[in-house]
């Protein structure tokens, strides 16, 4: 498999880890997408509606011989595979994927955006791609996901499990 791809997991509904796992298994179940690496699960706070549970995150590197538009339709049927729904933006989840980086290609169609745009802000992104490619370097940031870690504020809680 020809490129290589890090992939955002959440969970904060049902069984957050159970959920988590089973995304990781049906992602490597994907003729064209192998699970190369994954990170350590991490306990994070919500961001958005903070009525809802703390989200369970982690990220997985995976090898693929999709396009980013042809992996991001894998995402979202796996997504739906396992029952989420779509409700209010930053709400309670059953499952999120989103595809963080792919390659050092940079993408800003209506559909999809990669590098994921948020994930610059967000500890519960960064510190688990952190472990897996602390050297890698953000396309647009031009910067390497370890500095881009330390200079987020420390204002939401990131607990590595
Ligand atoms: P979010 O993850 O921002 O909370 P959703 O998971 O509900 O939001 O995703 C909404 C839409 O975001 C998807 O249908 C998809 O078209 C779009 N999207 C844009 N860029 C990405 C990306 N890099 N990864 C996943 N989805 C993306
Ligand atoms: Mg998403």
């Amino acid at each position: 498999m020809s490129n290589t791809a890090y992939i955002g997991i959440g969970s904060n509904l049902g069984s957050p880890r159970e959920n988590c796992e089973r995304s990781i298994v049906l992602l490597g179940a994907h003729p064209k997408i192998e699970v190369t690496a994954r990170s350590s699960f991490y306990k994070t706070e919500p961001v958005g509606s903070r009525d809802q549970d703390w989200f369970l995150n982690v990220a997985i590197q995976i090898a693929t011989d999709l396009e980013p538009l042809a992996l991001l339709d894998a995402l979202l049927s796996i997504e739906s595979s396992m029952g989420r729904i779509r409700a209010e933006k930053w709400g309670p989840r059953i499952i999120d994927l989103d595809i963080l980086l792919y390659e050092d290609s940079v993408i800003k169609s209506d559909r999809l955006k990669i590098p994921h745009p948020e994930m610059t802000q967000r500890g519960f992104v960064l510190a688990p791609l952190a472990q897996l490619a602390p050297n890698l370097i953000h396309p647009m940031a031009k910067k390497t996901i370890r500095q881009l870690l330390s200079e987020l504020p420390e204002d939401k809680k990131v607990v590595r499990l």
